[in-house]
């Protein structure tokens, strides 16, 4: 089986701050002030290079999504998702375009329990020089039982999880950002108030699917052996009323 491999800095990766479980620890981006190195801003949004950058051959960079800590996706007033969308988007494109990189993934870390460390919204995009972007998208993955179709934008719950015990994926024609943007903020709610062992730590990754954009929206848990042993997914027998409970949830908007 082909892998990719990065090394990671144990050393520089020791460093790195964490104030999700540690509150006192302080909070650069609250001070913007004290960054260094940032690209690009717009409204609260600051796109800047990650000070830790750990991972060997690969530019790390980190999108600041709000001005304060106490505010999440669920949160946000409506359009602040939308617009941090457009903003991240041009980012993630201006970056696979540099011609730099073999590949640029895009992602967010939410949580303790999602390998987050920092507790201010945020997303992260990173560009590796040599990896092989075929083995970065299963395209599998986003099959799914429809839980809403609107304006051309699909939701589903995925049926060939890449972790299980709850995935979602949203796909969208690049033009249909707005009800992108709301039902994904409908959804990470939902993880948030349906699975509460995750202790508010989800992920979010995003994906180019053929022309279209496409996210996985997922809650973490500790990860399950089996997954991790033998690669079975486990699907939760409750997955039909959570399915039916996200529908009403979204239908209701
Ligand atoms: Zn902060």
């Amino acid at each position: 089986m082909e892998i990719n491999i990065v090394r990671f800095d144990m050393a520089l990766g020791h460093q790195k701050p964490e104030n999700i479980i540690h509150r006192e620890n302080g909070c650069p981006f609250c001070h913007p002030e004290t960054l260094t190195d940032i690209i690009a801003r717009e409204e609260e949004f600051i796109f800047l290079r990650n000070k830790y950058n750990v991972l060997d051959d690969a530019d790390q960079f980190v999108l600041v999504e709000a001005a304060t800590c106490d505010i999440d996706t669920p949160d946000y007033p409506p359009g602040h998702l939308a617009r941090l969308l457009r903003f991240s988007l041009r980012q993630w494109r201006l970056l696979e375009n540099s011609g730099k990189y073999t590949a640029v993934i895009f992602f967010k870390n939410h949580g303790h329990l999602s390998g987050g460390t920092m507790r201010h919204p945020h997303m992260q995009i990173v560009g590796f020089r040599h990896i092989n972007p075929r083995l970065l998208l299963d395209r599998d993955s986003f099959q799914g039982i429809p839980v809403v179709e609107r304006d051309g934008v699909l939701l589903n719950a995925a049926t060939h999880p890449r972790v299980g015990f709850g995935e979602f994926n949203i796909i969208a024609p690049p033009d249909k950002i707005e009800t992108f943007a709301s039902l994904l903020q409908t959804t990470v709610g939902f993880i948030r108030d349906r699975f509460p062992k995750s202790q508010n730590s989800y992920n979010l990754f995003f994906y180019h699917l053929d022309e279209k954009l496409a996210v996985k929206a997922l809650p973490r848990f500790p990860t399950s052996p089996l997954l991790i042993g033998y690669d079975i997914r486990l699907f939760p027998s409750n997955f039909e009323k959570s399915i039916a409970m996200l529908k009403k949830r979204c239908l209701s908007l």
